[in-house]
């Protein structure tokens, strides 16, 4: 038996939390044992509950779709999720729960040893580290914090700051930008707030934030 099914055997029959008293039928990962590409999703739905294989369901259906569209045969992939049984009504599975299945998934990532990991419908974006050395993934990194925020609706709440030399205290610092949505005398204007020394300042910008951090 290949130690894929021997781990497919024990997810049947696995009742490390909770779920397996709900479940119809875990559901254990399903694909090549030497896929390039790994696609874990977050836990099975009703119908993976009821076949006992993953994206079986409307997502599965949506993912056949693309996969198709970009020339990749789902049987030469390995299609997984971190957790193995439905959690009821399909809520977001609990830390315990995925903790409880960390184990499967870690192995099922070690024996199929892929080249990439796709990990859907969890945001993933850069470390903050990586972008301390390359203003171009400052920005990419700000854009999907941006996206991060509107998706939570918090998009209006969310305050915005650039790193400029503040005019007052010349030190380099993260202002807050207000940015007013009215056009004040034909021309968009800014508001900083510095978050060291609360000075503010008006500006109409004529140079890119990023051209004026130097
Ligand atoms: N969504 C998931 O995350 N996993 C499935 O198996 C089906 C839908």
């Amino acid at each position: 038996m290949h130690k894929l099914d021997e781990i497919a055997e024990k997810v049947k029959t696995c009742k490390n939390c909770e779920l397996c008293e709900t479940r119809t039928k875990a559901v254990p990962g399903k694909g090549r044992f030497d896929a390039d590409v790994i696609f874990v999703g977050e836990a099975p739905g009703r119908n993976e509950d009821v076949h006992g294989e993953p994206f079986v369901g409307a997502a599965g259906k949506r993912l056949d779709m693309i996969l198709e569209n970009t020339g990749i045969k789902r049987e030469d992939v390995y299609i997984t999720n971190i957790v193995k049984c439905r959690p009821p009504k399909n809520r977001v599975p609990t830390k315990k729960e995925e903790k409880s299945c960390n184990d499967f998934i870690n192995k099922e990532i070690e024996i199929i040893n892929p080249k990439i990991i796709c990990v859907m419908g969890i945001f993933v974006t850069f470390h903050p580290a990586a972008t301390i050395y390359n203003q171009k993934l400052v920005d990419e990194l700000k854009e999907d914090f941006k996206k991060l925020a509107k998706f939570l609706g918090e998009e209006e709440e969310v305050k915005q700051y650039e790193d400029r030399r503040c005019d007052f205290c010349m030190s380099k610092t993260s202002h807050e930008v207000v940015v007013v949505p009215k056009v004040v005398t034909r021309k968009r204007r800014w508001l900083y707030k510095c978050t060291e020394c609360n000075h503010e300042r008006w500006l109409v910008p004529y140079r890119t934030v990023a051209e004026s951090l130097y």
